[in-house]
């Protein structure tokens, strides 16, 4: 493959930003606002005109009010060093976002206004957001495709409607029967059994087999591969080899 020129190689690079956990541990404590989300676009040339000017778009694109800009992270509250973070990602226009457990660290009621921003932002900008999340109702409520995984593996992977209407994978089900649902009739709920693996010494075969209620002598020895269940619907279980 023929490697990029570095200036190609930089604009690349700054295609693809990422938004943390935890806001507050990703932003320098000793730097202002202004700062953090003025110093990746200044630094590689993206500011034709006023810095501040530029920096004021970012923090209003971001829902901040500008005036707040000359203040340190441990000023602003949770949520609103969240649209620091958001700000600074998208001060090098992006195409592409990692969203690791972007809203996880917030409140719920700042998580919705959070999550609204991304999709707003999403719309506007035509971004593309990979969102990585164990909470299944901001997956369902943002995901346009979903992957789950288990011990570092893909088990299913679908458009969102499909896998929250036609789950196929034992620990995908699994996962859909416990999320918390305003009903007005009582439910049981089922804890998947036993404790999770270690990650550096996971089971052998199906990762999932001693706490699958459906594992057989073969799910013990051999490694489902991700198959075609449906259209755009893949899922790793040896149980649809046997439905065949
Ligand atoms: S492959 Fe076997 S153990 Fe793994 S999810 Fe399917 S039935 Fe369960």
């Amino acid at each position: 493959m023929k490697a990029l020129p570095p200036s190609e190689r930089r604009e690349a690079k700054l295609r693809v930003q990422m938004i943390f956990q935890n806001p507050y541990a990703s932003l320098n404590p000793r730097r202002k606002a202004a700062d953090i989300v003025g110093e990746a676009p200044r630094v590689h040339g993206l500011v034709g005109g006023d810095l501040g000017t530029f920096v004021d778009e970012q923090f209003r694109r971001a829902g901040l009010d500008p005036a707040l800009k000359h203040r340190f992270p441990h000023q602003f509250s949770g949520g609103q060093r969240q649209r620091i973070g958001i700000a600074r990602a998208l001060a090098v226009q992006p195409e592409f976002l990692v969203c690791d457990e972007a809203v996880a660290a917030l409140d719920v009621s700042i998580q919705a206004q959070i999550l609204n921003l991304f999709m707003d932002l999403r719309e506007r900008l035509n971004l593309t957001y990979l969102f990585i999340s164990h909470d299944l109702g901001v997956v369902e409520h943002i995901s346009d495709r979903v992957a789950i995984m288990y011990l570092g593996r893909i088990v299913e992977e679908a458009p969102s409607e499909e896998i929250f209407a036609r789950a196929n994978h034992p620990y995908t089900q699994a996962l859909l029967a416990e999320v918390p649902r305003i009903e007005t009739t009582k439910r049981g709920f089922a804890a998947i059994k036993g404790e999770l693996p270690s990650p550096l010494s996971p089971p052998s075969g199906c990762h999932f087999h001693p706490r699958c209620p459906h594992a057989m002598p073969r799910c013990r020895t051999e490694a489902p591969r991700l198959k075609v269940v449906a259209a755009g619907h893949k899922s790793a279980c040896h149980l649809n080899d046997a439905a065949v």
